[in-house]
């Protein structure tokens, strides 16, 4: 996605520790038309899979996902940061977040994930991978069938997408990042 591409080098933000900031147009403030694009991006990319549903987390894979679901006219269910005290049916796993290095419990009730489902992961970034792990686990734990990833911008150098790739799944990223280094962001 040229778009995609030409918003990070002209509006992302390198932090130290390989962190990218796309606040102004993804994170924070939201640039709806991309977001659509994104959405049509990977309908296009996933169209034929039997896919039934689109998963993500909170919070910020929501409006990709949501976009995603729009153009596949398919569900879309939110993985949960917090447990509320009403879920039932719960399956529970454990993620360490990368921007806040510490790890939580995330939940998704299993009337929303179930043995039924092949579903597509979608989500802003792929760094570690720690988030997509945590969703192989709710998939095993629920009997759910992972049909693919797909991520806005996934960062190459710290390897998360080699691992998803060699565990056999399909991954798709609208960015890649070869390296942040020296402030500087070049892509693939
Ligand atoms: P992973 O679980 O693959 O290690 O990290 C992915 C998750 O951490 C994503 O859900 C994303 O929200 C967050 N994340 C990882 N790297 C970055 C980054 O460079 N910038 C931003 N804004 N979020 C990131």
């Amino acid at each position: 996605m040229e778009l995609l591409k030409q918003r990070i080098l002209e509006d992302g933000k390198c932090y130290p520790g390989g962190i990218l900031k796309v606040d102004s147009f993804i994170n924070h403030q939201m640039d709806p038309d991309l977001m659509c694009r994104i959405g049509e991006e990977f309908a296009r990319l996933y169209s034929g899979c039997g896919i039934n549903k689109i998963v993500t987390i909170e919070a910020s894979g929501i409006a990709p996902a949501i976009m995603t679901g729009a153009v596949m006219h398919l569900p879309v269910v939110f993985v949960k940061k917090k447990k509320p005290k009403t879920m039932e049916n719960m399956l529970a796993t454990t993620v360490h977040s990368f921007t806040k290095d510490r790890d939580y419990t995330v939940c998704i009730s299993a009337d929303f994930l179930t043995g039924k489902d092949n579903i597509l992961f979608i989500d802003d970034f792929l760094a570690y991978g720690n988030a997509a792990n945590g969703i192989i686990d709710l998939a095993r734990q629920s009997g759910a069938h992972i049909a693919g990833f797909g991520f806005i911008i996934e960062k190459a150098f710290q390897n998360g997408g080699n691992n998803l790739r060699s565990m056999g799944y399909r991954v798709e990223s609208l960015a890649s990042v070869a390296s942040l280094d020296n402030c500087q962001i070049t892509l693939l």
